[in-house]
């Protein structure tokens, strides 16, 4: 199909973003017809490829999904939906069947089940593994070659949606961007319904373990279009990636310290076990704020998987083993230098247990979406495990299209490794972009108080007002910080990932979500 108009039609539905969620969807939706967008070949640019730990499922002997929904809600603080938790966790089983299906080569023992690993906060070894660290890489792998085979989906690489289109309310499709492709007229490419399912917003902050275009767009074109969020106050950091100045920060997994691995800061000296019974194993937030600490300090963190693993880290966690090497880091005989950095989005579009966003025609899937699940703290593995049971949720929901042998190219509309790279390098060096991650790191981070929550929303604001080039791009970016710090300003208690030091303790009257559309953020930001 070739662009007329600068309007393309997607045939049926139109996935934006090509991680699991995405990906994950338009395999369920197979064999009705449907597009999906990719601002790069399938499988760069998502966090889902770079997975370490695996997916979470109730599947050893002992375990059961109401165990696994216990401690998703412990973790999650006190507001997840118990709902969501009881059916997500119910439905674990039966996705991971899906992926193995579908190619996955999931760690099994001589007998053909799974080899489980163990989490923080998990009171189960739960953790369906890949080829050790490299879940994410290997469950990508499978599913893109699946994809590959389908007739039905159209993938587009080389793109990036910049708005949604709306018609008397209704979400029509999306206005996107060739990458690179900065001056001319967006493309309009209609659909009968949109997924959106681009991500997180690790990004936006200096210190971040995802991949550089997970920047927040997904939930900035929502609110723009005029979505409910929900919680977006609660980003977790990760306790440990590893320290070497690189943008994105590599990540160390907790798998680790389910190992046993401890932290130690530079006097030798291990202080988690002063500050939680479960020491290395406490909560994420737990751990982050005291990595934190240590470094506000003036203290160097580390970690030290010497004693519990030694030599077997090479072959047990190659993707960490490889990032140490290539910080010039001998993991077997040297401690890891960690730092917290963002890593994860619990709030997001907020959605239904169907999928569907409070705008008619919009399903948001994966990390973009709050479905109440990860409440103030995701307990880990479960991401992945959200995005494919909520991609096969919102397929089933999304009625009315018919089947489709194949479905045309897009003519014109392909990935180029130049552009592609020079389009990154731009966006990562535009000093307004650096401006607001740092504004992002520095005052609505690991911790957070009023005085820096409202310096944020001005500078933010400033920003908005004076950057050189106002981009829907950059628009997305802003409006998702915006919505980050208005509710971090309005939530007056801590809880989770959300920690303020004005009001450390969490309160009674807060234990519920966050809802907010744009309109009342930026009421918020013009009183900061
Ligand atoms: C280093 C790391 C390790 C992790 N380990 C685990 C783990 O072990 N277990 C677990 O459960 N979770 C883990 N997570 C979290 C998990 O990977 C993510 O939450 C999950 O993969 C999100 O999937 P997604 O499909 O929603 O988003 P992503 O996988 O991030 O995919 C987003 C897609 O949207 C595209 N996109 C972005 N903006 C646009 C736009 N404007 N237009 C079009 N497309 C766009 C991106 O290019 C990408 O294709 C980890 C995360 C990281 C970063």
């Amino acid at each position: 199909m070739t662009i007329f108009d600068n309007t393309l039609d997607a045939d049926g539905a139109l996935i934006v973003g090509a991680g699991l969620a995405g990906l994950f969807t338009a395999l369920k939706l197979a064999p009705r017809p449907v597009t999906v967008l990719s601002p790069k070949p399938l499988g760069m640019g998502a966090s889902s490829a770079w997975a370490q730990g695996g997916v979470a499922a109730a599947i050893g002997q002992g375990d059961s999904p109401r165990a696994h929904a216990q401690d998703t809600e412990m973790a999650g603080a006190g507001i997840v939906d118990h709902g969501t938790a009881e059916g997500v966790t119910a439905e674990a089983v039966a996705r991971i069947e899906d992926l193995a299906r579908w190619g996955t080569p999931f760690d099994r023992d001589d007998f053909g089940n799974f080899e489980l690993g163990r989490e923080a906060a998990h009171s189960a070894n739960r953790i369906v593994k890949v080829e050790g660290d490299r879940a994410g890489w290997a469950i990508m792998q499978a599913i893109i070659a699946e994809v590959r085979r389908t007739p039905s989906i159209r993938v587009v690489e080389g793109i990036t949606a910049l708005s949604l289109a709306r018609d008397n309310g209704r979400i029509v499709g999306v206005y996107c961007r060739r990458l690179g492709d900065r001056y001319s007229e967006p493309i309009y490419i209609r659909a009968r319904a949109t997924i959106l399912a681009a991500g997180g917003l690790g990004g936006l902050y200096a210190v971040t373990t995802n991949p550089p275009g997970v920047r927040g767009h997904a939930m900035g074109m929502a609110a723009r279009a005029g979505a409910i969020i929900a919680d977006p106050e609660f980003v977790q950091f990760h306790p440990t990636a590893i320290a070497t100045g690189a943008d994105p920060a590599p990540l160390a997994t907790e798998a680790l310290r389910g190992e046993g691995a401890i932290l130690l800061n530079d006097l030798g000296e291990r202080f988690m076990p002063a500050i939680h019974p479960d020491a290395e194993l406490a909560p994420r937030d737990i751990v982050a704020r005291a990595n934190f600490r240590q470094i506000q300090a003036g203290r160097r963190v580390f970690l030290d998987t010497r004693q519990v693993l030694g030599a077997d880290i090479l072959t047990r966690f190659p993707t960490v083993s490889k990032y140490c090497h290539d910080a010039g880091i001998d993991p077997v005989n040297d401690m890891i230098p960690v730092t917290p950095a963002a890593h994860f989005h619990m709030g997001g579009v907020k959605v239904d247990e169907r999928g569907r966003s409070s705008l008619p025609g919009l399903w948001v899937c994966g990390e973009a979406s709050c479905t109440g699940l990860h409440g103030a703290n995701r307990l880990a593995s479960n991401s992945l495990l959200e995005a494919v049971v909520f991609g096969a949720r919102i397929a089933e929901d999304i009625g009315g299209l018919e089947p489709a042998r194949s479905l045309a190219p897009f003519e014109g509309i392909e990935w180029n490794e130049a552009e592609g790279n020079k389009a990154e390098e731009v966006l990562r060096n535009t000093i307004a972009v650096q401006e607001l991650r740092r504004i992002m790191g520095d005052l609505v981070g690991v911790e957070r108080d009023e005085a820096g929550l409202k310096a944020a929303l001005r500078q933010i604001a400033h920003l908005e007002a004076t950057a050189e080039q106002v981009t829907s791009a950059f628009l997305n970016m802003t409006t998702s910080a915006t919505l980050v710090a208005a509710a971090a300003l309005r939530r007056t208690e801590s809880r989770g990932g959300h920690f303020r030091l004005d009001f450390p303790e969490p309160s009674g009257d807060w234990e519920h979500h966050t809802e907010i559309t744009l309109g009342e953020a930026l009421a918020i930001r013009a009183g900061a």
